[in-house]
């Protein structure tokens, strides 16, 4: 099969890209969360013009690369859309010394990965694998995550562009890119400029599997209880100690027990202790609240109140500390007022010739935060699999096809008005 183009553009820009170390850290305490995920901001800002894109900058501080392709549609036509893809990797595998290769022809077997290592990606524990028999896959050599995810879309994009200025006679309107740090540890692009970025509709590229797409997610908060006890000698303790771990088991228990991670799926909510560190003088307990339905959310949040005062109750008034905090809120509640945006996706994966599959999203997304900033954003997958660990690919077609899907966006963004 003759290789496009497009083709040839994603898969040497993949490899470029995943080989530039820009790991992300959570709680680092700046943002950027790493000085390195610069290093892949600057070759993109530097691809960016070498292709002919406009208004290209980098914001230094904040890691943010943003272009811009002006219109070729008169000015009265057309309406600008945006596409926005996150540089970083997850903190969950090492993103040091990636060795991206590939395998040509896919033959349903297993992968060996790392023969010097023994490191197998076996074909019956990633089923997913068998869908790309007869592919091309870029794959790991099994000691690092590829970051697929989320430099296919990087590339996907990439590509787009320079596939814009080398086709003049596909019509668009302005299409507005931008590049953004720290996905992976909540940065939830809180860094974008708007007004810099101009474009008033966008879509995130993230996320595995080829052809789907999200334009719902989560409500999100944090919350953390602290728990103050009174440590005394456990000999003389009876009528004095206070535990505060025995504080933290008790509000757990109070929890609802079903409604946990591990027991719910779909459009269920949940209760998540993500870590409970203490002593008998003080314990820390903190948990993630989540439900895609906002009465569900705010009765859940209401809960753990109750559950603190109960404990207040119990213990005195100062023994129990709850703060929580807001992450992120369903997307669906902005994008319900611009069905347009979910329908031209949706007819745009169609045309490249693949059923479009969307389920609601078990987390958040860049895409959440900016929609409430004011810039609705549903998200595209990217096409990787296994993100996040050593056994992740990409298959070359899944991006490939993702150009065709943004191609077709612009179009139908053209015709706007
Ligand atoms: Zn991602």
């Amino acid at each position: 099969m003759e290789k496009t183009q497009i083709y040839e553009s994603v898969k040497t820009r993949l490899i470029r890209y995943a080989q530039i170390d820009t790991q992300s850290q959570p709680y680092s305490g700046h943002w950027p969360t790493t000085e390195k995920q610069k290093d892949l901001a600057r070759i993109l800002r530097d691809e960016m013009a070498a292709i002919g894109v406009s208004d290209v900058f980098m914001d230094e501080e904040n890691c943010v690369v943003y272009g811009r392709i002006p219109s070729n549609l008169s000015a009265d036509r057309g309406m600008a859309v945006g596409f926005i893809a996150h540089m970083d990797t997850a903190p969950d595998a090492s993103g040091c010394g990636v060795k991206p290769w590939v395998l040509e022809g896919y033959d349903g077997g297993d992968i060996v990965l790392n023969k010097e290592k023994d490191i197998v990606m076996r074909a019956q524990d990633y089923l997913n694998l068998k869908q790309y028999v007869g592919q091309d896959l870029i794959l790991t050599d099994g000691t690092t995550l590829l970051g697929g995810d989320d430099k296919a879309s990087i590339a996907a994009i990439m590509t787009m562009a320079e596939y814009l200025y080398n086709n003049s006679q596909i019509r668009h309107g302005d299409i507005s890119l931008a590049f953004t740090p720290d996905e992976e540890v909540g940065g939830l692009a809180r860094t974008l400029d708007l007004d810099r970025f101009g474009a008033p509709y966008a879509y995130t590229l993230d996320g595995d599997h080829l052809g789907w797409y999200e334009d719902e997610t989560f409500y999100a908060s944090e919350a953390v209880f602290e728990f103050f006890g009174r440590s005394v000698h456990t000999g003389t303790a009876k009528g004095i100690m206070i535990n505060a771990v025995d504080m933290a088991s008790q509000l757990m228990a109070m929890l609802p027990q079903d409604e946990k991670p591990q027991y719910t799926e779909g459009i269920q909510g949940f209760f998540h202790v993500i870590s409970c560190h203490g002593d008998c003088e003080h314990a820390t307990v903190r948990m993630i609240i989540r439900d895609f339905d906002e009465k569900n959310f705010r009765k859940r949040e209401a809960l753990l109140q109750d559950c603190a005062d109960k404990l207040r109750k119990q213990y005195g008034q100062e023994r129990t500390g709850l703060t929580i905090t807001h992450q992120y809120s369903n997307m669906k509640e902005v994008l319900k007022d611009v069905p347009f945006m979910t329908e031209i996706l949706k007819k745009s994966i169609r045309k490249a010739g693949i059923e479009p599959v969307c389920e609601p999203f078990r987390g958040g997304t860049d895409g959440a935060a900016l929609s409430f900033r004011g810039l609705p954003c549903p998200n595209l997958s990217a096409g990787y699999e296994n993100a996040h660990g050593r056994f992740e690919y990409v298959p070359i077609r899944s991006m490939e096809k993702n150009v065709e899907i943004l191609l077709n966006i612009c179009e139908e963004y053209a015709d706007i008005r």
